[in-house]
């Protein structure tokens, strides 16, 4: 067994007792791999441990990583986690699966304009700027229901919201938050949790935990 499969193992024992603790089913809970800033060789191995779901928060590193892997694993779903450039809107709809960044409504008219040019069917969520942080992306609170309306309006179908909480703060108060503005508007899923907060994650709701270095290890080596 390589080290993503123990890891892999102790990461589903952990997200399960979360779940049952927070009488959920840990089938609704998907756990995003966060392979950015690893190697070919780890990110190998946890495709020969089974694994398919993955999060990158760059798009030329997903291509860097990812490039031709869909026609060896058609299973495979990759997610972007980091902030989207309109000119890497292109690129992006042909890579990924999954955009859970929008944040602003000339994204989202790009990502639409990309899905109807490439016909490829993405999920999109909105990152909501939870903790209101000046240097963090994401739509603030008050700017959400106007975005969520443009998106109605130009058609692009919103899954969920995603947020990634202060560093500094308990994890909570912003959980909650955002699954009670995810309950408001109607929107099933919610991407919160990391390595260290996703068992709280997921007693506020998580569908989608976001885990990179308690997988993989630490990044960069
Ligand atoms: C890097 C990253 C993660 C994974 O972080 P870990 O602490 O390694 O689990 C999750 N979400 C986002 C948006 C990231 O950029």
């Amino acid at each position: 067994m390589s080290s993503f499969d123990e890891n892999l193992n102790a990461i589903r024992g952990r997200m399960n007792r979360a779940a049952s603790q927070a009488s959920r089913q840990a089938s609704d809970i998907t756990l995003v791999a966060v392979s950015k800033q690893q190697s070919q060789d780890r990110i190998q191995a946890a495709l020969d441990a089974g694994h398919r779901v993955f999060g990158e928060n760059r798009v030329q590193e997903a291509h860097d990583h990812w490039a031709g892997m869909a026609e060896r694993y058609p299973d495979l779903q990759l997610h972007l986690i980091g902030p989207l450039q309109t000119n890497k809107v292109k690129a992006a709809v042909a890579i990924f699966n999954t955009i859970q960044t929008i944040d602003r409504p000339a994204l989202a008219d790009e990502v639409m304009k990309e899905i109807y040019k490439q016909w490829r069917h993405i999920y999109c969520m909105v990152q909501v700027n939870i903790g209101d942080e000046p240097q963090k992306s994401g739509v603030s609170v008050q700017g959400l229901p106007a975005l969520l309306k443009h998106c109605g309006d130009i058609g692009l179908v919103i899954d969920g919201l995603m947020c990634i909480p202060p560093l500094n703060d308990a994890p909570e108060k912003h959980f909650s938050a955002l699954r009670d503005l995810a309950e408001d508007y109607g929107l099933p899923q919610l991407s919160m949790g990391m390595s260290d907060d996703f068992e709280t994650a997921i007693a506020y709701g998580a569908t989608h935990v976001r885990i990179g270095s308690a997988l993989f290890g630490d990044r960069g080596q």
